[in-house]
């Protein structure tokens, strides 16, 4: 099972970090969790095809994980996709997604009727309600997804991924959460999100120190996630969501090693981690962990 970062980042617009999507492979199966800004573009970048998708999980309903559904399938469509796409979401956001293509639905229709492509299936779309322990199975992967805490912002999933005897739980969007720490207990790979609260300053025009505290209050601060790594006893542990996108990595990294012994990888767009190898690629480097 791989696993890959597509877009690393979060509503705030950065080069260097995509909006929130991830990929994980099996040996049969390509499992996207998430499509915000940047998706397909990225899928390009690290090999892949939108049209290769087996199936779309969106964690929940806030717009930088949903934001670029649209261009994904249509772009999927362009690439020879020739079978509905299947997306499994909270009810919000199936209705949110609902809307959306009902907004293009002319849209659609004239691209069929004009650009006489072989097949219009690709432009399908079935959905699925995501809820927890209802297990997703694809091929040779399972993902099931468990109730993480993102309020007001409910349901919010976090996901148990699985092939084999090895298991990546990816937190989703949270603030500190007894689920998370169940679900990752002695996982092979803990992948969480971070909101790095050290280098969050209040900002005339931009944040307040009541922004701050309101957006804190339903992420994971590097302390929150050391704890909950050190908790749940996982092998590694890798951080996604990065808020800001520039965040310092080295002492980010740093602070976290401070309470929690095992690896510590800082994410970045197209990384890509083996858990059962325990190898990871970034670039031109590929090193075992
Ligand atoms: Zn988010
Ligand atoms: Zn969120």
């Amino acid at each position: 099972m791989k696993f890959t970062f597509l877009g690393t980042g979060c509503p705030v617009a950065s080069a260097m970090r995509a909006g929130p999507a991830h990929l994980v492979t099996g040996s049969r199966a390509r499992l996207l969790i998430d499509c915000g800004a940047g998706v397909s573009q990225r899928l390009v970048a690290a090999g892949e095809r939108g049209a290769d998708i087996d199936a779309l999980i969106v964690t929940h309903y806030h717009s930088d994980h949903v934001v670029d559904f649209y261009q994904l399938l249509v772009s999927s469509w362009h690439q020879g996709r020739a079978r509905p796409f299947v997306v499994h979401a909270p009810a919000s956001v199936i209705s949110h997604m609902r809307r959306i293509l009902a907004a293009y639905a002319d849209e659609r229709e004239l691209r069929i009727a004009h650009e006489r492509r072989p097949s219009s299936l690709g432009l399908e779309v079935e959905f699925r309600e995501l809820a927890a322990g209802r297990s997703i199975k694809v091929g040779d992967l399972e993902a099931e997804p468990f109730a993480v805490d993102h309020r007001p912002v409910t349901p919010a999933f976090g996901l148990i991924l699985r092939q084999g005897k090895t298991r990546i739980v990816f937190s989703g969007d949270t603030r500190p959460a007894s689920s998370l720490v169940e679900a990752a207990r002695g996982a092979s790979l803990l992948v969480c999100e971070v909101f790095v609260d050290r280098e969050m300053v209040p900002t005339p025009g931009v944040r307040s120190a009541e922004t701050i505290s309101a957006v804190r209050s339903y992420h994971l601060t590097p302390r929150q996630i050391a704890n909950t790594a050190r908790e749940a006893e996982v092998d590694a542990l890798a951080l996604t969501h990065f808020v800001p996108p520039n965040a310092d990595r080295a002492a980010l990294v740093a602070e976290i090693r401070k309470r929690f012994r095992g690896p510590v990888i800082a994410g970045e767009d197209l990384m890509s981690i083996d858990p059962a190898a325990r190898t990871l690629s970034f670039s031109d480097t590929h090193l075992g962990y």
